[in-house]
């Protein structure tokens, strides 16, 4: 059972339940084959029920050729009742569900217990698939090309947000989809933003940016963080830049599936930590992707789960001096038993341009 509707049909036996309600879009996607922006999906032991608006009618039919497609222009859980079974028991995710939705479906499905599960779908989800890590592969390398056509455009004068418009621009000329979140382009002390947005701050000689950018690819996330220095790298700089790609070097070496979440964290935590650098690395070390860019499992302090086998993570280490400057470094990584496979092609060793 590889297919993700025989994986959810798995799931309900394991939890008891004779159907599986699916709000979030990525499920969707991932169990249907629907690309578009509002339907649910209902799934049970042997059908699988889609219900989207009419702005989808066509789309759905076509995306979806074995789903049972119900197209309405009222309530969701109304049609998926009039089109289904009574069940004696539905799981829910409460990550992807809004109040107002679980109302409407505990009135439509009074008779059946609704069991609210976070993430109950979230291992079988990011255990990918050969194409899936094929089309994040090439979602990265797209991402990869445009990051060394980048270089040649970040020179001091231009601002942050010209930079940012470069990234996107150079992204949909290649054939993303569109971006998988806002780039970041950080410059000088706004890079002690983990997540700076970019603004009108001009690019200078001898500081250092960071940029973080990624894009969808045939539905499929790239996600990857370089910091290049403009002009010649202080000593001090190049001494940490060299410490935050030591400790992402140390956890990709030991990323593996089977090993816990939290411990590959503690890895490059301890690093940094010795390296007294532990008060300013802020954020986890790393986080799932695929349909989404940020999936479960997140890798961070108190992930106390075992990470799964073909799963994609991303291990993104940083550094964050205030008022100085930040430093973060992020590939992709696959996972199997023996180790992880570096899907990112970028070189992470320190570049210093041209200023
Ligand atoms: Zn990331
Ligand atoms: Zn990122």
């Amino acid at each position: 059972m590889n297919d993700p509707v025989g994986r959810i049909r798995r799931r309900l036996g394991e939890l008891g339940a004779d159907a599986a309600l699916l709000t979030n879009l990525a499920h969707i996607r991932w169990s249907t084959g629907f690309t578009g922006s509002n339907g649910v999906a209902l799934v049970d032991g042997t059908r699988v029920v889609f219900v989207t608006d009419p702005r989808y009618a066509e789309q759905a039919r076509l995306e979806c050729p074995d789903n049972e497609v119900v197209v309405t222009s009222g309530s969701f859980p109304e049609a998926l009742r009039a089109n289904s079974s009574p069940y004696g028991r539905i799981v829910l995710d409460a990550l992807s569900l809004t109040v107002a939705q679980y109302r409407e479906l505990a009135r439509q499905f009074h008779e059946s217990d609704l069991l609210i599960e976070a993430g109950w779908l979230d291992v079988e989800v990011a255990r990918k698939q050969r194409s899936e890590i094929g089309r994040i592969a090439a979602a990265q390398a797209l991402t990869d090309d445009v990051f060394t056509r980048l270089l040649e455009y970040l020179r001091p004068g231009v601002t942050e947000r010209q930079v940012a418009a470069e990234i996107v621009y150079l992204h949909l000329q290649a054939g993303a989809d569109r971006m998988s979140f806002e780039p970041i382009v950080a410059s000088g002390p706004n890079g002690a933003f983990p997540h700076g947005r970019p603004g009108s701050r001009v690019l200078r000689d001898c500081e250092p940016v960071v940029i973080d950018m990624g894009c969808y690819l045939d539905g499929y996330a790239s996600d990857m963080t370089r910091t290049v220095h403009i002009g010649p790298a202080t000593n001090e700089f190049a001494e940490t830049y060299k410490v935050v790609l030591e400790a992402q070097q140390l956890a990709i070496g030991i990323a593996r599936s089977g090993l816990r979440a939290d411990e590959l964290d503690g890895v490059a935590r301890a690093f940094l930590v010795d390296a007294g650098l532990g008060d300013y690395f802020v954020h986890s070390l790393g986080h799932g992707l695929g349909l989404d860019v940020h999936e479960w499992p997140r890798i961070g302090r108190n992930s106390e789960y075992v990470l799964p086998d073909s799963c994609v993570v991303t291990i993104e280490p940083g550094v964050y001096l205030p008022g100085k400057w930040g430093i973060r470094i992020e590939d992709i990584v696959v996972l199997s038993p023996e180790g992880c496979r570096n899907l990112t092609g970028s070189s992470s060793a320190l570049l210093e341009l041209d200023g």
